[in-house]
């Protein structure tokens, strides 16, 4: 049996998860979905239960990738999650927070945060499809620190793949910034701009407005919207309930659930768990944590979605969830009523005209039907949160993941394990840990050394020009 995709909006013809492996936006500006979603039952469950994580990965991902022939998949797959990479040897690591939260440990990848999980698998993918099709791509995109970097250390080096990546000089921390450009492979052109996030942002869209020039280069991108970042993401969920279940007698754990709590931007980590719960997953419930900018907070609490303008989104002590509008969410409202592509274009028409897309008589069915349960916090609170974690546990945690351990207190429930994604290591946002507990966190063993290598960054003005020219000497043919 084929996986096919199709759009949200129903304008697309079936495509393999191969051909929308580049993309992610379908032609009639949908987003891509599966035409049905695989499903796995218990006894598929128990007999993946002795899997290691990549080996796990090759189950789940050949569910969604099965246009790869099997062996193929699997070599790609066992090259995305190696010792080498990963710092915990388990992958993904479990680890108890206290008596009452479990942390599921997203970022011990070459980035420390938890967009290596997908960006890993898609580097390899991407590079086996584009070797498969005979084609090159450029992939260009602006960052304010961790996605950027998380698509460098997944693409560097890759055949027939270029990465120019816009970021706002003096804008990121000298981690992040000696993270992307100590990077010295040939593939990879790190150009800081003379401005801010948005100023690069700006750069790329209007780039890629560009027909002519877009086509002419092969300009692509690797966003959240990408369907194969997607799909990796469902794995730590899977394995997430195993573990959780492991100590269980063996006719205890059907019944047995979980519930999650996922630190969320662009809605895209939990929908993955979304997926994972429609695929069978025993997921009792998923509970979105957002930072003061709680457009999806304020979406699942009252059914009414309003993106905000770049104006109105604040800058935050966790960055990384600092979202005016949530990309992903699409494809959950594609669920929400009921898989009906005109029904989907007719919201997304509301929404462009009125700028607010009112569901709110389907507010009952978000926990009762698909589970999800939202909150936010302050910074305040995250401060907080790092502070309680590192007097009464001995562990540090960073402020996406505060966000989602604040959410995770509050809505807990006597009986039901809880879990919360870790997304980031503290290492890379100093100075709220500073505030929280009166010093850094220390830099990981093995990246000391990365302060001191020497960068490799093309400064240029916030001009157009000046960014084709650089593409244009230094594109993948
Ligand atoms: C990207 C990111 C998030 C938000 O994830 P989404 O998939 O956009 O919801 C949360 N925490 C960290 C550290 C991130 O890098």
């Amino acid at each position: 049996m084929t996986v096919r995709y199709v759009s949200t909006r129903g304008g697309m013809a079936p495509a393999s998860f191969s051909d929308i492996l580049l993309e992610g936006l379908a032609p009639d500006g949908g987003l891509v979905v599966p035409e049905t979603v695989p499903q796995i039952d218990a006894a598929t469950l128990e007999r993946w239960r002795p899997l290691a994580y990549p080996q796990l990965a090759v189950e789940v991902l050949s569910r969604f990738a099965d246009d790869i022939p099997r062996d193929d998949l699997e070599r790609l797959v066992l090259a995305a999650y190696t010792a080498d990479r990963f710092v915990a040897p388990e992958i993904v690591p479990l680890t108890p927070l206290g008596e009452t939260l479990t942390l599921v440990g997203l970022s011990e990848g070459p980035t420390l945060a938890f967009k290596d999980m997908a960006m890993q698998f898609l580097g390899q993918a991407m590079e086996y499809v584009l070797d498969r099709s005979g084609t090159t791509v450029n992939i260009l995109g602006a960052t304010s620190g961790d996605t950027g970097s998380a698509a460098e250390y997944a693409l560097r080096g890759k055949r027939g793949i270029a990465v120019f990546m816009l970021s706002p000089t003096g804008r990121m921390s000298a981690f992040q910034r000696a993270q992307m450009y100590s990077l010295a492979d040939e593939n990879i052109h790190n150009i800081a701009i003379d401005g801010v996030f948005d100023d690069g942002q700006h750069l790329v869209k209007a780039i890629s407005a560009d027909l002519d020039f877009k086509r002419e280069h092969r300009i692509g991108t690797v966003n959240s919207i990408n369907f194969g970042r997607v799909s990796a993401q469902i794995v730590y969920y899977v394995w997430s309930w195993l573990r959780m279940t492991d100590a269980l007698p063996a006719a205890e754990r059907g019944a047995a659930t979980i519930d999650v709590t996922v630190p969320s931007g662009n809605f895209g980590n939990i929908l993955s768990g979304h997926l994972a719960r429609t695929m069978g997953v025993p997921i009792r419930r998923l509970v979105l944590a957002t930072n003061e900018n709680n457009v999806l907070d304020e979406f699942f609490r009252t059914g009414v979605y309003r993106p905000r303008t770049g104006a109105e989104t604040l800058e935050t002590s966790s960055p990384s969830m600092d979202i005016s509008k949530a990309s992903n969410l699409e494809r959950f409202v594609f669920d929400l009523l009921g898989r009906d592509p005109e029904a989907l274009a007719a919201a997304w028409r509301d929404l462009d005209r009125d700028g607010v897309l009112d569901l709110s008589e389907h507010l009952p069915r978000f926990a009762t039907e698909f589970g999800i349960v939202s909150g936010s916090s302050t910074h305040a609170d995250r401060v907080a949160a790092i502070r309680a974690a590192h007097r009464e546990q001995g562990v540090l945690i960073d402020p996406h993941t505060a966000d989602g351990v604040t959410v995770a207190e509050r809505l807990r429930e006597p009986g039901a394990p809880m879990l919360v994604l870790e997304t980031a290591k503290p290492a890379k946002f100093p100075d709220i840990i500073v505030e929280a507990v009166g010093a850094p966190a220390p830099i990981p063993a093995h990246l000391v050394g990365l302060l001191d290598a020497p960068q490799h960054v093309i400064e240029l003005p916030a001009d157009e020009a000046a960014v084709r020219e650089v593409i244009r000497a230094h594109a993948v043919r």
